[in-house]
């Protein structure tokens, strides 16, 4: 791998991207996907066994080992794992810093009413109301888990998952436990907002490499699954990188594409390094050393930020 560097910043993952050289790569991936995958595939009946209470452990074991596997590295920490996304994943610390917020934002809200004429009250305490009730109020905004399939603790070294197909949960197991070897292997240091379209194209990324293993040693729907969801995350960022770089676009798409997020800019990054320089990324971008720590974006990181 030599001094190939793949842990960037969001915006050098974006300059990377919008380069014309990285079109036909991009372009070789979506005629792939045309040509011979079928997309609308039904998933036979045997296919929709349901991830369990019951079952989770041997599943999430076996994740664990055939992802230890492709990347060759042995790792005797495991991350502890729950059934179920209610109500979890938040630290007592987090929880304590919550509660001391929303009391300290209602006081101060509260202290207006001590005034009998609005121009009387000093505007600290309206300011610092509004400040610490949104502080709440962006808390409980950033750690709403009830729209996911999964998510990764990073205060708690924490996996939890819903209740899904179990095709569904072992590629989002695989992403969820990457989350975590990011964690180890790199440190708090990572985590951080700025790094995010990395994290999640790394680990899309060992999805969707696992997908295609899956698929050869179990069931093939475990690849027409993710081919199904790439296909359309791929043609967002080629149309935005041909958009930006005045290219012709060689691929359209019929429904209207959004922007894309970090998952898609993430995962075409990977997909373009991997393409480059091989498999061998998955492990040595775990290899990297980050760049300086940043004491306050990591604490606005372990309060506001759990990784999906
Ligand atoms: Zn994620």
């Amino acid at each position: 791998m030599g001094n190939l560097r793949l842990l960037k910043t969001n915006k050098e993952v974006k300059d990377f991207l919008l380069n014309k050289e990285n079109i036909p790569i991009l372009e070789s991936k979506l005629e792939k996907f045309v040509l011979e995958y079928k997309l609308s595939q039904e998933r036979t009946e045997e296919n929709k066994v349901m991830l369990s209470k019951k079952n989770l452990p041997e599943i999430f074991a076996d994740v664990k080992k055939q992802v230890d596997e492709f990347l060759g590295i042995d790792c005797p920490e495991s991350p502890k794992f729950y059934f179920g996304l209610q109500n979890k994943g938040q630290s007592i610390r987090d929880k304590l810093l919550n509660g001391v917020f929303l009391s300290c934002g209602l006081i101060q809200i509260s202290s207006v009413f001590l005034y009998e004429n609005m121009s009387e009250v000093p505007p600290q305490n309206l300011f610092f109301g509004v400040g610490f009730v949104s502080m709440y109020l962006l808390n409980k905004i950033f750690n709403n888990k009830s729209d996911l399939l999964a998510f990764y603790s990073y205060s708690k070294k924490e996996i939890f998952t819903k209740e899904q197909e179990i095709l569904d949960s072992k590629l989002t197991l695989v992403h969820e436990y990457t989350h975590f070897l990011q964690h180890i292997k790199l440190g708090k240091k990572l985590g951080r907002i700025k790094h995010s379209f990395c994290e999640e194209g790394h680990a899309n990324g060992l999805a969707n490499k696992l997908a295609k293993i899956f698929s050869e040693n179990e069931n093939k729907d475990y690849l027409s699954k993710v081919y199904s969801e790439e296909q359309h995350n791929f043609l967002k960022t080629y149309s935005w990188i041909c958009n930006k770089l005045n290219i012709r676009k060689k691929f359209e798409s019929n429904v209207e594409l959004s922007k894309p997020n970090k998952y898609d800019l993430g995962t075409a990054y990977f997909y373009i390094n991997e393409k480059l320089h091989g498999d061998g990324i998955y492990r040595s971008f775990l290899e990297e050393s980050p760049d300086e720590n940043d004491f306050y974006m990591d604490f606005l990181r372990g309060y506001f930020h759990n990784f999906k």
